[in-house]
């Protein structure tokens, strides 16, 4: 058995965890920490070999009082890659690459988004909100619809609109904020406050920390089977680096904990030094540390073009890996965008590995660490490879490298923004046949499961244009679904086969799309189509929500 204690950092007030607290009833500190009381020795490492290789495997150091309330995806066990073709590049004999993009939806969030959701689920929460800069949102999202928690999602305008339809996908309600990500907490919270919802609180929640050590735990473990142990008592082993693209700072908080415990159990000895690499379009941490300040002030007029790193009050995080980096050593640095543009092309073809601009973040800072000096070729260098690239973030790595995402000139689409249900209604009252020609499963799933609900009898999934024009010529539905970007031939490329066909000419077709429309896309469009639904349309359209809440019962 284990006892969880939940103690202020502040004045040392603790008690028995039953609820994650908000301010500390003693001192009304924000800041409340996670200590665990074991009845038994800790059954590490010999235990763990029986388990499954998720984060929960580390579950007696998690604050989760009753496991029937873990929800797991999966997430954790992430493998630690080690580097041969950059680190012979660089010069490091001891490079690894902890592949984080392996979580359920893409990033290390999930790590955080599990325990969360968990935790939701202990204490009985229905409804949620939280504040992102885009991944915790995907992960919370995918996490709260497993768990039937209805979950609202603050964001900031600059966050690709591809994670955002990711975010919707999954039932979450999302609301953009224009501004800044402080901005973006402070009317999250408002929210939270005024419906009486509960509030998830970043950094100063549980979940956060102690879902992050979780990567100390595994590193160590995994160091060790390459390395062996420290000593004959201490069977894990500790980096002599960890570089990590930091933003709200979860993750190197959460992993120096990790350490700390694994010292406290006699696990693992020593920190690794901390590299927390900035955006120098938002480096508030960078800039404080440098300037030998104890709190980083706030970073005014935030312009990094990488919505991720994002955070421009770091607040507390701040502060405490400003003690880390003090006590065990580390650097605070920044690179521009660009160079992680670069990076990100570079680790792709050198690696093998498409990540994130803000996982490249941390490529382009360890980039600038060697060219420093500052890591000795012996040493072992673990790097954070925080978060996968969905086809996102097209204004960065597309054709137009430098276009800026001006989110208050992206124009409304001429052709009437309609539902999926509103244009099944404007066809026809009784639509018994759907071709769905979308390349993606996960969407057209989705859409399927929708029109089935609608009571469209049969539904037809065709992968790519070429299959959807014969499935169209063989089955003759009485609607099309058209997604218009796909490899191959395209959406424009399938209307274009089935206006010339005159047997096909009038079947109508409802284009489903996840991009913004040019003017002249829209021209293409206009008069040939029946309907356009916005795959990342955020919450507009009641029906199709309702009809998902009824759906998935
Ligand atoms: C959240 C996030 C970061 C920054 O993490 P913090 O530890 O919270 O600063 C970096 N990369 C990716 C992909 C992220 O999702
Ligand atoms: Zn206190």
């Amino acid at each position: 058995m284990k006892r969880i204690i939940i103690r202020c950092a502040n004045c040392q007030y603790s008690e028995e965890y039953t609820y994650p607290l908000v301010t500390c009833p003693a001192c009304g500190g924000t800041y409340m920490e996670a200590d665990y009381e074991l009845d038994e020795p800790l059954p590490w490492p010999a235990a763990l070999k029986n388990r499954p290789d998720t984060m929960w495997r580390y579950r007696e150091l998690l604050p989760i009082r009753d496991d029937a309330n873990i929800l797991t995806m999966g997430e954790g066990g992430t493998p630690l890659l080690r580097s041969e073709n950059l680190a012979a590049m660089l010069g490091l004999r001891h490079l690894y690459i902890k592949d984080e993009r392996q979580g359920p939806t893409g990033s290390f969030k999930d790590r955080q988004a599990s325990l969360a959701i968990s935790t939701m689920r202990e204490i009985g929460v229905k409804e949620a909100v939280v504040a992102s800069t885009g991944n915790v949102a995907i992960a919370y999202a995918a996490y709260a619809a497993r768990a039937k928690i209805k979950m609202w999602v603050f964001t900031i305008s600059s966050v690709p609109v591809e994670k955002m339809r990711e975010v919707t996908i999954y039932g979450a309600e999302l609301v953009k904020v224009t501004g800044t990500y402080d901005q973006a907490k402070q009317v999250a919270s408002h929210f939270a406050d005024s419906k009486g919802l509960f509030l998830d609180r970043g950094i100063k929640s549980l979940a956060a920390k102690e879902s992050m050590k979780t990567m100390a735990f595994e590193i160590a473990a995994q160091l060790a089977e390459i390395y062996g142990p420290t000593s004959k008592d201490i069977p894990w082993r500790a980096p002599d680096w960890y570089i990590q693209s930091v933003s709200g700072g979860l993750g190197p908080v959460g992993l120096m904990k990790g350490f700390r415990e694994l010292e406290q159990f006699a696990l693992c000895q020593g920190f690794p030094k901390l590299a927390n690499i900035q955006s120098s379009g938002c480096d508030p941490m960078v800039r404080a540390f440098k300037a030998g300040q104890e709190e980083a002030p706030p970073f005014l007029k935030p312009s990094t073009r990488i919505a991720t790193v994002a955070t421009d009050v770091p607040g507390i995080a701040y502060t405490i890996l400003r003690k880390e980096v003090l006590e065990h050593g580390g650097i605070f640095e920044s690179v521009p965008d660009e160079e992680s543009f670069q990076a990100l092309k570079t680790i792709a073809q050198l690696e093998g590995l498409s990540v994130e601009p803000a996982t490249a973040l941390a490529f382009a800072g360890l980039f600038k660490m060697v060219r420093q000096k500052m890591i000795d070729p012996d040493e072992i260098v673990v790097l954070n490879c925080s978060g996968h690239t969905f086809p996102v973030e097209k204004h960065i790595l597309g054709e137009e490298l430098i276009r800026d995402l001006d989110v208050a000139s992206v124009t409304q689409p001429a052709i009437p923004h309609e539902g999926l249900l509103t244009a099944l209604e404007t066809v026809d009252r009784r639509v018994g046949r759907v071709v769905v020609i979308e390349d993606d499963p996960g969407a057209s799933k989705l859409m399927a499961r929708i029109l089935r609900a609608h009571g469209v009898r049969d539904v037809y999934l065709a992968p790519d244009g070429e299959a959807g024009i014969e499935m169209v010529q063989s089955v003759r539905p009485d609607i099309i679904v058209l997604d218009l970007m796909m490899p191959g031939m395209d959406g424009f490329g399938v209307l274009d086969e089935l206006k010339s066909d005159e047997t096909l000419r009038d079947v109508p077709v409802v284009i489903v799309t996840a991009k913004d429309l040019t003017t002249d896309e829209r021209a293409r469009l206009a008069g040939q189509v029946q309907g356009l639904l916005q795959k990342g349309s955020l919450i507009e359209d009641d029906v199709l929500k309702e009809l998902i809440d009824k759906t998935l019962g």
